[in-house]
């Protein structure tokens, strides 16, 4: 392992990352607290993506064993360089189908279904090699239109066609809020996202529907009052990304 990073010696860099977990862990507690939960329904995605493995490696250690990436070509080496059986690798990003059999390969969750093109894709190379993957359907709440996701009018059929897919298990949905000043502003975009899980467990009961992935560095705690089991932490965490 390298002497130093741009961040600090090993040192400073574990004691940072040890004090953000505990901050984030207690914020997670509280928030869940607040509305009668238990932090253990809800998972910490670290989201690593921009961080080299070191850091992930060192947030195993201080008990994280779930890590997020966007970027399949960056995930890639770090997966390869770190994967012990209790992490599990979650794919964040948009998907595209020409990269649905390393996703497969090598990622443990897919967290952003939205296309029936790449959801069948995944499901053929799934098949190949044998795995049933948890999956999240990827849900554009506010419309924007900078953002991936079905709409909600389209999430019935797209679940439907998805559910089909024998080498797909779906757990839930996932969202990414838009960017506001004040966290507060998202609480409907997270209650909307529960209510159209409510609705799809009605429609399509042989899903588990468990999952919601919702919450990021700026509005975490918001979506755990709102119902997340799945909240993605990146900033938090490691600190500002380099740009
Ligand atoms: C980057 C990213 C996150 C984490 O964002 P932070 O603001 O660093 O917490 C969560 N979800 C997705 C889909 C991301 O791309």
């Amino acid at each position: 392992m390298a002497e130093s990073y741009a961040y600090g010696t090993e040192e400073q860099l574990q004691e940072r990352l040890a004090t953000n977990l505990a901050r984030v862990r207690s914020r997670i507690a509280e928030a869940a607290a607040r509305v009668g939960r238990r932090p253990e329904e809800i998972t910490l995605v670290a989201v690593s993506k921009t961080f080299p493995v070191e850091f992930v490696k060192m947030a195993y250690n201080l008990g994280v064993t779930d890590f997020g990436e966007n970027r399949v070509q960056e995930a890639l080496p770090k997966i390869a360089a770190f994967h012990p059986s209790t992490l599990r690798w979650h794919m964040i990003g948009r998907l595209q189908s020409n990269k649905a059999k390393k996703v497969v390969e090598a990622f443990d969750w897919v967290e952003s279904i939205e296309s029936w093109h790449s959801a069948q894709a995944l499901n053929r190379h799934a098949g190949a090699l044998g795995r049933r993957i948890p999956v999240l359907l990827e849900v554009n709440v506010a419309g924007e239109s900078s953002k991936g996701g079905v709409s909600p009018e389209e999430l019935p059929e797209f679940a439907r066609q998805v559910a089909a897919l024998p080498q797909l298990e779906i757990q839930g949905l996932m969202t990414v809020a838009p960017l506001v000043s004040d966290a507060e502003e998202v609480r409907p975009v997270f209650r909307t996202l529960r209510q159209l899980r409510e609705r799809l467990r009605t429609l399509l009961p042989h899903c588990p529907w468990q999952h919601l992935s919702m919450g990021m560095t700026d509005d975490y705690w918001v979506a755990i009052e709102e119902g997340a089991t799945i909240v993605r932490i990146g900033r938090a965490i490691f600190g500002e990304r380099p740009r």
